[in-house]
């Protein structure tokens, strides 16, 4: 028999559900992992209906790397249940909850105290936006990778810790970059951006939601800006794909720094890519850094 043959049937089929997770556990996998991406960062990952193209990815799976916090509620479990695949179902030996042991910014009060309409009824789950907690993944992807494949358990321990390692310098470097930061004020759109300013040692000022996943009512606004102005907020946080028209206003009359930030990486149905997560970070720091006009 071919061994190459042997060798490739050994790579570990997956599915991810957002671009950042497809990213860590390609690259705390290496070359012994397939990844496929389930969600598309051109829409917001919540309100994500789910394509039909999946081909066999879904059913084949022998893991599935989620979110959590019912961060994919909204259509992941549609899929699962379309797939039948117990292995990545509900208590399936494949599946990694990644907000497992993450420290929460805005955890509910009580079990089950927040309406289930809000787009974060278990506390607030964009925790990736916090690159240490990235980090965290990628040690805990590595050991539920050996588990799977108890006979490439030293690899992924060794290419996920080497990944971990990485990215604990890259946060190092950024240190020095981001203290210009440290202290000033931010709104975002959605609260999608608030682990991202607490790492960068800023104040959260208020979102535009009403609540998370609730589009803003204009005498919502109003007050948002009244109360941005006498603060004077430094930043309003927008993603790509939200509203833009209104945050223009707002900035503008609160006199606000307006920046366009990514909360998810370019998902691609095959993920083959590794190592995005550090740029895509990167990226918005530099946005923040730049000089405003
Ligand atoms: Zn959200």
């Amino acid at each position: 028999m071919n061994p190459n043959a042997v060798w490739a049937a050994a790579v570990l089929p997956i599915v991810a559900s957002t671009g950042i997770l497809s990213d860590l556990v390609k690259t705390a996998g290496g070359d012994q992992v397939q990844v496929t991406c389930l969600a598309t960062s051109t829409l917001d990952p919540h309100l994500y209906s789910g394509r039909n193209d999946y081909g066999s990815a879904l059913n084949q799976a022998e893991l599935l790397v989620q979110n959590g916090l019912a961060y994919e509620n909204t259509w992941l479990p549609v899929l699962l249940t379309k797939a039948n695949n117990p292995k990545i179902a509900a208590q399936g030996t494949g599946v990694f909850d990644a907000s497992e042991g993450m420290t929460l910014l805005d955890p509910p009060k009580k079990e089950g105290a927040r309406a289930w309409a809000d787009l974060h009824p278990m506390g607030d789950p964009h925790y990736l936006m916090d690159p240490r907690n990235a980090v965290k993944v990628l040690r805990t992807l590595g050991v539920k990778l050996g588990e799977l494949r108890p006979e490439q358990k030293a690899y992924f321990a060794v290419q996920s810790e080497k990944a971990a390692r990485q990215l604990e310098a890259k946060i190092r470097g950024w240190q020095k970059r981001i203290k210009p930061l440290e202290g000033k004020s931010f709104v975002s759109y959605h609260p999608s951006l608030n682990y991202f300013g607490a790492w960068l040692g800023m104040r959260p000022e208020g979102v535009f939601e009403s609540r998370p996943g609730f589009a803003p009512e204009p005498s919502f606004l109003r007050a948002l800006t009244d109360q941005m102005k006498k603060k004077r907020v430094t930043y309003l946080w927008i993603e790509p794909w939200r509203p833009q028209a209104s945050a223009k206003i707002v900035a503008q009359k609160s006199k606000a720094r307006l920046r366009e930030l990514s909360s998810d990486i370019q998902c691609e149905k095959e993920y083959v890519k590794s190592n995005q997560y550090s740029g895509f970070i990167e990226k918005n720091i530099d946005t923040l850094l730049r000089k405003f006009n």
